[in-house]
């Protein structure tokens, strides 16, 4: 059974929460801080310095050696460098251990390591961490020891954002600056504050470690590049919400009781479509703080695998031919007087501020849909996106068949005078319909869904950063509210002027709203009759970021200067071209090293063979020669294909300019791996499987 987790005592003991703060810090300090945190006044030093010897103190306690500014660069992982407590020792040779507010403040990694897309060339190579305050600090035990880690954001010297958190802070504030002009117009004068609320699923994989060991594919680009399908795939839809197997259990155990000390909420557990597949959904809380517990998830379910014999893939697409992962983005805002706008409500006043609100995301989506696609593209996500399984690449709102009903009433009459199923509530003349909140039926195929008093971005990828997608979402809503304001607050009669905002939003906006089945072929012809965008790859959904719409966009809202947007688009480039690179790389020296030569024992010893049996007596060996002659073809096949490749790479390897090499590498580096793998999945399929070079398909995904 193990030992028995008491998950009260345990949850958050290793961070540096409201409750620790309290009672570690004198009564000014702490309320300095909390004003800091709450209304983003500036800290001063005193206080840092308290707060900081506090923190040092507590951390000491709890074991840390080290502290260590947790960053977020544009690489999409965390990044971190550790310094210890300890001072310069004495003449007699003793240390101390020291952490001042400056240190906790302000740190100074090497900037020049991490991607800056052309930023460090036009400003300085400095690059400065500053503490995130309203993201708590924690400790972390793990074989290093424990570390005190500071969630930081990271910028330039002159204050270029160098990371994914800055602009999420930043578009944090925008969102809630014309989220607080919106309620306001409807009478809600307490609200101080709205703030986007996330909670993210988590889907993953779990092999075994000693067989992922054994694919460098694994190893090197986190997806198998060479793999036939094992005689049983996921048809049988028996893993889906499966019961959990012992090994994996434990692990889950492990993994929450990790998570819970740090003050991640992990909340719900089980397995996904895929065999060897799971989830893991954290309950949500504020933007900026599901960011960073993503970062602590991901990081959490890679490093326990390891103790439990196993190795979690966080890639979009490990296995051909099986379902991929992603994250669902779960995403709603909330007053700070506990109103959540995307709840329906109760009352016909409600919902009019809700039906504004709707009509303003629905604007949005439809509006910047290019830069909401363009949030989830990675490398990995180009195998998931559009390919019958996550949502399709074309971006669409999915409201379900109530919220639907009362749009179209709104489009055609210009009022909404009942809801189906009964209709509940028909009220005065600009009174909307009392909306159940189970309403909606669930679509999985919707890339955008409202369910139910939230609504679900499902297109990003297992392994990226959830920041992008929320900066978007965050900035392009706070657009849509800010137009909408600007007419409200100069309007003569207010009511009269929602009706008509929200019947023009409708109007104009509805083609983003699709409720059927967005894996059928028939939507990407119907969305194509209705101009929706169909980004099909990362290369092509890049420029978004750059097109005059989003730079107005992102300037007007001091979300991302022009450079930084021109930085983020150069570094995707190279990402892009750099992932495809390694796995080209890959494929090509497990071609040569490992599969070629197992082909040819394979074929030297079938050779061999039919001669042994020919000698020995003249029997029928036609069976043998035909399997000679196919695997001898397909082996050439494979000596061509793989030529093709390593001439392809090199290639794309002389190409200078980012955006045209990402596209090279997208057109023909990946036609030519595919090239490869074809001939070579056929032959694994005939092969000796104990000449085979690593573990197929089945080996890894169902027997975990
Ligand atoms: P599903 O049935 O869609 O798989 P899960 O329970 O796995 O749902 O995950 C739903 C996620 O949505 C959880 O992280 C949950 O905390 C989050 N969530 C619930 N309500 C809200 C809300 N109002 N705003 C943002 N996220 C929410
Ligand atoms: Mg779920």
């Amino acid at each position: 059974m193990g030992e028995v987790i008491n998950v009260v005592d345990i949850f958050g003991e290793n961070v540096f929460n409201d409750s620790v703060m309290q009672e570690r810090l004198p009564k000014k300090v702490y309320k300095d801080l909390k004003k800091t945190i709450e209304e983003g006044k500036d800290l001063d030093p005193v206080t840092a310095e308290v707060v900081a010897h506090a923190m040092k103190e507590w951390a000491i306690e709890k074991g840390a050696t080290h502290y260590s500014h947790w960053f977020q660069p544009l690489t999409g992982v965390t990044a971190e460098k550790h310094d210890s407590f300890i001072s310069a020792p004495d003449k007699g040779g003793k240390v101390v251990m020291e952490f001042s507010g400056k240190e906790l403040i302000k740190g100074e990694p090497d900037a020049s390591s991490f991607p800056s897309g052309g930023l460090r060339a036009t400003f300085e190579a400095r690059g400065y961490t500053a503490w995130d305050c309203t993201s708590p600090a924690f400790v972390r035990q793990d074989a290093i020891g424990a570390t005190l880690c500071i969630p930081t954001a990271f910028c330039s010297y002159t204050g270029e954002a160098l990371d994914k958190k800055t602009p999420l802070l930043r578009s944090m504030e925008a969102i809630n600056e014309q989220a607080l002009r919106l309620v306001k117009l409807f009478g809600n004068t307490e609200a101080k504050k709205v703030t986007p609320s996330v909670g993210p699923e988590q889907e993953y994989f779990l092999v075994d470690r000693a067989k992922y060991l054994q694919r460098k594919d694994l190893i090197y680009t986190g997806r198998t590049l060479f793999g036939a399908m094992p005689p049983k795939g996921q048809e049988m839809e028996d893993h889906y919400f499966g019961s959990i197997r012992e090994r994996i259990a434990a692990y889950m155990k492990e993994i929450n009781t990790e998570l819970w000390k740090l003050g991640v909420s992990a909340k719900t557990q089980h397995n996904e479509v895929a065999p060897a597949q799971h989830e893991l959904a954290p309950i949500y809380t504020q933007a900026n703080i599901a960011v960073d517990h993503n970062q602590l998830i991901m990081e959490t379910l890679k490093k326990v695998a390891g103790r439990h014999g196993l190795t979690c893939l966080l890639h979009e697409k490990p296995f051909a031919g099986v379902n991929g992962s992603g994250k669902h983005n779960n995403w709603s805002l909330t007053t700070d007087n506990g109103v959540n706008m995307l709840d329906p409500g109760k009352t016909p006043h409600d919902n009019i501020q809700f039906l504004l609100v709707l009509t303003c995301i629905l604007k949005a989506v439809d509006t910047h849909a290019d830069l909401l696609r363009e949030s989830a593209a990675d490398a990995g996500n180009d195998h998931r996106l559009g390919a019958n399984e996550a949502p399709p690449a074309i971006i669409s709102v999915f409201l379900g068949e109530q919220l639907e009903d009362v749009l179209t009433q709104l489009i055609s009459t210009g009022e909404a005078k009942r809801s189906i199923q009964g209709g509940k509530l028909m009220t005065g003349v600009k009174s909307l319909p009392d909306l159940a909140k189970d309403a909606t039926d669930r679509n999985r195929t919707s890339p955008f869904a409202f369910t139910g008093n939230k609504f679900e971005f499902r297109m990003v990828g297992s392994s990226d950063s959830i920041a992008s997608p929320n900066i978007v979402l965050n900035t392009i809503v706070a657009e849509a509210f800010a137009d909408a304001c600007d007419i409200l607050e100069k309007a003569d009669d207010f009511d009269m002027a929602v009706h008509d905002l929200i019947k023009e939003y409708a109007t104009n906006h509805h083609r983003i709203v699709f409720n059927g089945n967005g894996y059928a072929d028939a939507w990407v012809e119907e969305a194509e009759r209705r101009g929706l965008p169909n980004i099909k790859t990362m290369v092509d959904a890049i420029p978004a970021l750059v097109t005059p719409k989003a730079i107005n966009l992102f300037e007007k809202f001091h979300v991302f200067t022009k450079p930084e947007l021109e930085s983020r688009a150069e570094i995707e480039y190279e990402a892009y071209a750099k992932s495809i690179n390694i796995e080209a790389r890959t494929m090509i020296d497990m071609a040569s090293k490992q599969i070629i030569p197992a082909i040819i024992k394979y074929t030297t010893a079938l050779a061999k063979s039919i001669n042994a049996v020919k000698a020995a007596c003249d029997v029928d060996t036609s069976v043998q020669v035909e399997l000679l002659t196919e695997t001898s073809a397909l082996l050439s096949d494979t000596k061509v294909a793989l030529s093709k490749l390593v001439d392809i790479t090199e290639k794309a390897a002389e190409i200078e300019e980012a955006k045209e090499q990402a596209a090279f590498f997208r057109d023909e580096v990946k036609a030519a791996m595919d090239e490869l793998r074809a001939p070579v999945d056929k032959l694994e399929m005939l092969v000796d499987k104990d000449l085979w070079p690593m573990p197929s398909y089945g080996d890894l995904i169902f027997e975990v």
